[in-house]
């Protein structure tokens, strides 16, 4: 049986390639749209890709990434089992910080990322990040029942030795979240698992998910 949501993730990949709505898309060299398992309870959610991952067109290939791995191993995870995608699809040059607009121009592709994958709980990585989904003085919506557990970057434990027990803890903490969360997450669905594609679509159009709505006002 064909797996509609893995193919609705291809083809918004495809989008995402295409895509030149902001300054960026004309300087990467590709897109990083994300990648993992379209069925991940975890989704890991960086800032934007770096000079690795525009090279490879993958999240988080380079040393942040192998730290990531040893990170999700700690929890009995691999990086197949769970998603990971950036807020800015295309990597900003001279890897400065993406600028508001080019966060504003890319937020529909994340909203609909979102929508499709459902995760029981949301990992932004780093403050850049969770700015994404809740920033200073206001609380946004992330997808119906999704928890929001923000981590360090990797990177600052790399920059910062002294950061990687702090890491290593709060995925532990993450971890031992997951089961709660996963209770919440089938209560909000009314216990009913997995959404069809076709409700996931009417349901992100009836809440908007309105995740970047106070960047527009
Ligand atoms: Fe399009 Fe996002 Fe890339 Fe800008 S960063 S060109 S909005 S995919």
């Amino acid at each position: 049986m064909p797996d509609e949501r893995a193919a609705a993730l291809a083809a918004l990949a495809v989008e995402i390639e295409a895509c030149r709505a902001c300054p960026l898309g004309s300087q990467r060299t590709q897109s990083v749209p994300g990648e993992g398992s379209p069925h991940a309870e975890l989704l890991l959610v960086g800032e934007a890709p770096g000079a690795h991952e525009d090279a490879a067109g993958r999240p988080f290939v380079g040393a942040a990434g192998k730290l990531l791995d040893l990170l999700l191993n700690l929890i009995g995870l691999q990086r197949p089992q769970v998603y990971v995608l950036n807020v800015v699809k295309c990597r900003p040059p001279e890897n400065r910080d993406p600028e508001p607009t080019e966060i504003a121009a890319c937020s529909g592709f994340l909203e609909r990322q979102l929508a499709l994958l459902q995760p029981v709980i949301i990992a932004p990585l780093g403050r850049h990040a969770l700015r994404a989904f809740a920033p200073e003085g206001e609380t946004r919506q992330t997808p119906v029942g999704t928890t929001l557990f923000p981590l360090y970057h990797p990177a600052a434990a790399l920059h910062n030795g002294a950061l990687r027990p702090t890491l290593e803890r709060d995925m532990g903490a993450l971890s031992r979240a997951l089961p709660a969360a996963r209770s919440a997450w089938r209560v909000a669905r009314g216990g009913a698992g997995e959404a069809s594609l076709s409700e996931i679509e009417a349901a992100a159009e009836r809440d908007q998910l309105r995740l970047f709505e106070s960047e527009a006002q």
